[in-house]
């Protein structure tokens, strides 16, 4: 524990000497947590290491406080919210996958059963329109299936992924017009089937299904890389809207990541003939920042958001280090991390989607993943700004209490920040029963 602790310390010294430079897109320099004032944060340091063991919990009280007021203050805007928006992305799906994230943190079966409120809210109101976790049916059902799972309700969770899996025809046929990406096309339903899988055990929904879906995913990828005439350099290419985007919500990014998670049993052959090449062709379109472009198209070095640019390729580069174990990838990674500390805290707001809590989670996984205490701060930081909600000045999103746009992303953030080891972005992140494999750190 105390060394723990020093090592921290080691941390926190090395990040204040750097704060002020990189907070250059920052509003307002976030102010420290484990340092009182914020005239200068060098001048705090060194503490006596049983003293910041007590900020460190007065920073959590801090943050539980604040999810309290948050939730107060989102549930009284949620009365003017659109009643028919079921989506997981900006509708009541999105607000009971907060509540199921709260009673994991807390383990508060209210926060369940109010859960529960919202999936049956939005399994009457299924509209058949999209497929997607997101932004379609599947997120409901799969919410819904894994809601009713964990109160026993198991006739109704079966109902649920039978549903879900009556919408597989639409996504493995070959003919429709159907995207890959995640919020509108096939990774975001091979989504909605590994999450039910993760949440709820192995079998829940059978490997042929997962697997349908994966060829369908292969197949589109290599027919329209062989069209581009890419299928050297970029075996698997994806678009949306005719363009060829990077990110995690419309990109190849956000397609390769579904694709090497262990749950969809992807072969190694097809991980490493034609994911990794197209990952690694991907990583050569970074800007000289370590930043990533919207599209392959695009040259301008603008967006830090996990919908474009960094903090969404971050985790395709950490997933690729575990599955093709190449320092490559996480050198890439600890790259994109460093521009999303000093380009992430987003005047755009407070949000998941493209918000500072968003770019919070990349240091989080990297956390996870490193186990560097380094990562935690930053995460630690970003959240910090999240408290001081609505203080930035920042631009009021559409639905500014939803998950993926508003304030649910960010209650999700600051929830997440008080249990690290498993924080995962909702809606993209998977769960584990095991902790992430720990890594040499470079030295
Ligand atoms: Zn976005």
């Amino acid at each position: 524990m105390i060394g723990t602790l020093l090592l921290l310390h080691f941390y926190l010294q090395i990040e204040c000497e750097k704060t002020r430079a990189t907070y250059f897109i920052c509003v307002k320099p976030p102010q420290s947590i484990f340092a009182w004032g914020t005239s200068g944060y060098k001048r705090h340091f060194p503490q006596p290491v049983p003293q910041r063991k007590k900020i460190i919990h007065n920073f959590t009280r801090r943050i539980q406080s604040k999810i309290k007021d948050l939730l107060q203050q989102m549930e009284e805007g949620l009365k003017t919210a659109d009643p028919h928006d079921c989506s997981a992305y900006t509708g009541w799906t999105g607000i009971a996958l907060l509540y199921l994230q709260l009673y994991r943190v807390t383990c508060d079966q209210n926060y369940l059963l109010r859960s529960l409120d919202y999936v049956k809210r939005t399994l009457r109101n299924l509209n058949g329109r999209r497929v997607t976790f997101l932004c379609g049916d599947a997120g409901p059902l799969a919410v819904g299936a894994v809601v009713y799972h964990k109160l026993k309700s198991d006739g109704e969770s079966q109902e649920c992924i039978t549903k879900l899996l009556q919408l597989q025809r639409t996504i493995v046929c070959r003919d429709s017009d159907l995207p890959d990406e995640l919020l509108f096309g096939r990774a975001g339903y091979l989504y909605a089937l590994l999450y039910v899988n993760t949440e709820m055990g192995p079998g829940a929904v059978c490997e042929s299904a997962i697997k349908e879906v994966v060829d369908a995913i292969i197949d589109s990828g290599k027919t329209l890389s062989k069209e581009e005439r890419k299928a050297e350099r970029c075996p698997l290419l994806y678009q949306w809207h005719r363009k060829q985007y990077v990110g995690a919500a419309h990109g190849m990014a956000g397609i390769y990541y579904m694709l090497m998670q262990p749950a969809a049993k992807v072969d190694q052959e097809t991980l490493t003939e034609m994911v990794k090449p197209s990952i690694d062709y991907m990583r050569h379109k970074r800007f000289r920042s370590g930043n990533y472009p919207s599209s392959l198209s695009n040259e301008t070095d603008r967006l830090v958001h996990w919908c474009h640019g960094a903090p969404g390729v971050i985790h395709t580069l950490m997933q690729a280090y575990k599955v093709f174990k190449e320092e490559k990838y996480l050198r890439d990674a600890v790259e994109c991390s460093d521009v999303i500390w000093q380009r992430g805290l987003l005047r755009k707001g407070y949000g998941i989607c493209h918000g500072t809590a968003g770019n919070g989670y990349s240091f989080l996984s990297l956390y996870r993943l490193t186990q560097d205490k380094k990562y935690l701060y930053r995460a630690c930081k970003f959240a910090e700004w999240c408290l001081e909600y609505g203080a930035h000045g920042c631009r009021i999103p559409d639905r500014p209490y939803s998950l993926f746009e508003g304030m649910a992303g960010a209650i999700h953030f600051l929830s997440d920040i008080l249990a690290p080891e498993t924080a995962r972005f909702p809606a993209f992140e998977l769960g584990s029963s095991e902790r992430d494999p720990k890594v040499q750190k470079d030295s």
